[in-house]
């Protein structure tokens, strides 16, 4: 079964417009997203997801389809491994591996699909059923949006949710207080609360000191996990912050590549690890991670900004490691709901079932997913 084409899908509808002088907030250029769908000569297609902009991927299908049109479609690790190898000198860790990941995920969806299993059983099977979603949600000022967003997540039966970014951390401490104690109001204190400081936002500046304040003030609230709360690349930091902190810390969405998660995982530096299987290099990767992680005892939650392929890709992988507990899931999320034949909708208890279907386990309706292509002028 040979790659025959590849074909990138823009997903622009949630971009905000770009006006000439008026630069919008740099923090939007990290929410793009791009599907894959990797067709082969026996007429079995898959779906892969790169968490950047749609552009980048293209320019990387552009340098890269020559390597795979020919390859095997039912060796995932074979044909990217090599694409990591070839690309080395390409600007490794970027959108290449991103769009490498891509690849990957559409690889593992082909091969379940030709084999008529799912990636959790091809990944020697599954601990778990179901995950606990947690709506995950920016932080909003004044409260009135943010009461509303976290009520109609409860009402489509969420039991947990993620408040991240906005004002939080950027204006003072007693702002930060008044945004989580009016969540914890909302959600009551059944549901689970987890906060995200959004510290790989552009030029972050909560230091060591304010990190270890602010968890303090959330163990009040009973958070189940602070996230991001320096910026990305302070191994050091969040070592201190660990030790320090009474709830436990995360990180590690901006990450990319095994190896870069390698020295955290060596240091403990965490409590719970937070690759995105969009941006990190795919489903092989994000398993190796995982393992690595898992065997220092630390916790792995995927992170997924995310659309309906990154989302299942998360479930299969979650699925089929010991300790796979949640599921990031954007809320309200167009890019997950909108674009699938069948939802992905969570059962009573506010748990989401793992499909159990061939492959990533979910049917892409490809006339939503090109009404969300707005804007891609050179989309065809
Ligand atoms: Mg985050």
């Amino acid at each position: 079964m040979q790659i025959r084409a590849i074909k990138v899908f823009p997903l622009t509808s949630e971009r905000p417009t770009l006006k000439a002088g008026k630069p919008i907030h740099p923090s939007w250029w990290g929410y793009d997203q791009s599907l894959v769908r990797v067709d082969t000569d026996e007429g079995i297609s898959g779906w892969g997801c790169a968490g950047t902009r749609w552009e980048l991927t293209d320019a990387a299908r552009k340098v890269l389809t020559p390597h795979l049109i020919g390859q095997d479609a039912s060796q995932p690790d074979a044909v990217t491994e090599k694409l990591h190898q070839w690309t080395f000198w390409y600007g490794r860790g970027g959108t290449l591996t991103s769009y490498i990941g891509a690849i990957n995920i559409a690889l593992w969806d082909i091969l379940g699909r030709s084999t008529g299993l799912s990636i959790s059983r091809m990944f020697g099977g599954r601990f778990v059923e179901s995950l606990k979603p947690y709506a995950s949600m920016l932080f909003s000022w004044p409260l009135d949006e943010q009461t509303a967003n976290l009520e109609s997540g409860m009402e489509k039966k969420f039991r947990a949710f993620k408040l991240g970014w906005g004002t939080f951390g950027r204006v003072d401490r007693r702002r930060d207080e008044e945004l989580v104690r009016s969540a914890r109001k909302a959600i009551g204190d059944r549901n689970e609360l987890m906060i995200d400081a959004g510290g790989s936002d552009v030029f972050w500046h909560g230091d060591l000191k304010w990190a270890i304040e602010t968890s303090r003030m959330l163990k009040d609230y009973d958070v189940t996990w602070f996230e991001e709360a320096l910026r990305a690349d302070d191994i050091e930091g969040f070592k201190q912050l660990r030790a320090l902190s009474p709830v436990p810390i995360s990180t590690g969405e901006v990450l990319t590549r095994r190896q870069s998660f390698e020295p955290w995982i060596h240091a403990r530096a965490v409590d719970i690890l937070q690759p995105d299987l969009t941006i990190c290099g795919g489903l092989s990767e994000g398993r190796r991670i995982w393992q690595a992680a898992y065997d220092r005892n630390i916790q792995v939650v995927m992170h997924g900004w995310n659309t309906a392929v990154g989302a299942a890709a998360d479930l299969q992988l979650s699925a089929s490691m010991p300790n796979g507990k949640y599921l990031e899931y954007w809320h309200p999320a167009p890019y997950v709901s909108g674009i699938l034949k069948t939802p992905l909708l969570l059962d009573d208890d506010g748990m989401l079932p793992v499909p159990d279907l061939p492959g990533l386990g979910i049917e892409i309706d490809e006339q939503a997913l090109k009404a969300r292509a707005a804007g891609a002028d050179s989309y065809a």
